[in-house]
């Protein structure tokens, strides 16, 4: 199998049963990583191992089989905080997504340093995740939103930030990675600025965990959110991770079990992290499986495949460059994974539904991310996203499939 790199993918392929899947008589080609990735054998072995030999509630119960099960979840954690750099686990908080890890941020960092009149800084890169729930926020406390504004290659234009960094500014979100262009933002340079203006950055990671090794003491952030299901995790699982004094400062998002140290009818003393944000039972099997995801990721050779996928991505990039008509939407400089595209004028779903008739799997629309499309003038476009298990072989036949498709619609 072709890799141009030392990656072995004929194993790494194996490890993942949906990749053996057929759609119309020929391999499935998948290419909708960044909307969610495919999970390889080790995951679905750990979150059945934990329901066949394992399951019980975590943390509550002093039996051995509940301690199995927290180990194992606890566990999952301290996988976590290595997984992102983190030193100490507790700086873990296990969510449903990085949408949930999102509005944990706005609504308890919102509830404990927003006054009326300050200000929250987005990128315009942001997918709705990072943009509703600060405005949500800014409604409830008086604040008001600023935009870091993107270029029309779609990178970030820091021009302005030292202004939108300056007072009432009280915090910055951003994205690591872009999920509808595949834009890198340069994030240890607007964290170095942000902290000489006394400004908390949020970096929400979602598109970047699967591809980039995470360190977030390097990063320089304050918190950085991930989603489970894109870094070949189980849905339904993400994960917080934010400094522990800044997370042990921030009142609770969800009140009911676990979260707490105490509870009368006057009055609840809360739990420090990670309990104090993990209010119920959590998703212990999820957890387990995110895990498993990230020993998997770390038990590859990363710096390897990043390479593979910068090659994939170069050769994917260069090919829909030379079809003509194709137009590339995201041309900034060091883009990573996600590349979209738009085929002459024709609406995104139409080309997408083309593709998926050669068995492709590439995802069409807005990408949640609204604001930023209509500041490229477009509703949508038609976006190709690159997982670790993807092949020289199977961008050929997407671009053979984007060919057919210019021609169909012509
Ligand atoms: N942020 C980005 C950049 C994303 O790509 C996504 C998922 N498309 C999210 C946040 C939301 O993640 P989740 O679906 O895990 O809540």
């Amino acid at each position: 199998m072709t890799t141009g790199t030392d990656l072995d993918l004929t194993a790494l392929r194996a490890h993942f049963p949906l990749l053996s899947r057929e759609q119309g008589g020929r391999p499935l080609v998948y290419l909708d990583n960044a909307a969610t990735s495919q999970k390889p054998d080790v995951v679905l072995e750990a979150m059945n191992r934990f329901y066949e030999t394992s399951c019980a509630n975590v943390h509550r119960g002093v039996h051995a089989l509940s301690r199995a099960a927290t180990e194992a979840y606890e566990g999952a954690r301290r996988t976590m905080a290595r997984f992102v750099g983190a030193t100490d686990p507790r700086e873990i908080v296990f969510t449903r997504g990085a949408t949930e890890a999102l509005n944990i941020v706005a609504a308890s960092f919102s509830a404990a340093h927003l006054r009326p009149g300050d200000r929250v800084i987005l990128s315009g890169l942001e997918h709705h995740s990072d943009i509703v729930p600060w405005q949500m926020a800014c409604d409830a406390r008086g604040a008001s939103l600023g935009v870091l504004p993107v270029n029309a290659e779609g990178a970030l234009d820091l021009a302005p930030l030292d202004a939108l960094l300056a007072p009432p500014t009280k915090i910055l979100c951003l994205v690591h990675v872009s999920n509808a262009l595949g834009t890198l933002n340069p994030i240890e340079t607007i964290c170095a600025r942000a902290r000489a203006a006394g400004v908390r950055v949020l970096v929400d990671g979602a598109q970047a965990a699967p591809h980039l090794p995470i360190d977030v003491g390097a990063l320089g952030c304050d918190f950085y959110t991930l989603s489970g299901h894109k870094m070949y995790g189980p849905t339904g699982t993400g994960v917080l991770w934010g400094r522990g004094d800044l997370l042990n400062a921030l009142p609770p998002f969800l009140g009911g079990g676990d979260m707490i140290k105490s509870v009368t009818f006057e009055h609840t003393e809360y739990a420090e992290i990670p309990a104090r944000f993990e209010a119920g039972t959590p998703n212990i099997a999820g957890a387990i499986g995110l895990g498993a995801a990230a020993e998997f990721l770390m038990s590859h050779d990363r710096a390897a495949v990043l390479e593979h996928e910068c090659a994939l991505y170069a050769h994917m990039v260069a090919g829909l460059q030379a079809i003509s008509g194709v137009r590339l939407v995201g041309t900034a400089p060091g883009r990573l994974a996600s590349q979209s595209f738009l085929v002459g004028d024709a609406p995104a779903h139409d080309v997408a539904t083309l593709i998926d008739q050669h068995g492709i799997a590439v995802r069409s629309g807005h990408h949640c991310t609204q604001p930023l499309m209509q500041r490229l003038g477009i509703s949508g476009t038609v976006r190709a996203s690159l997982g670790m298990y993807n092949t020289t072989e199977e961008i050929d036949r997407l671009l053979a499939a984007v060919v057919d498709a210019r021609d169909m619609l012509a």
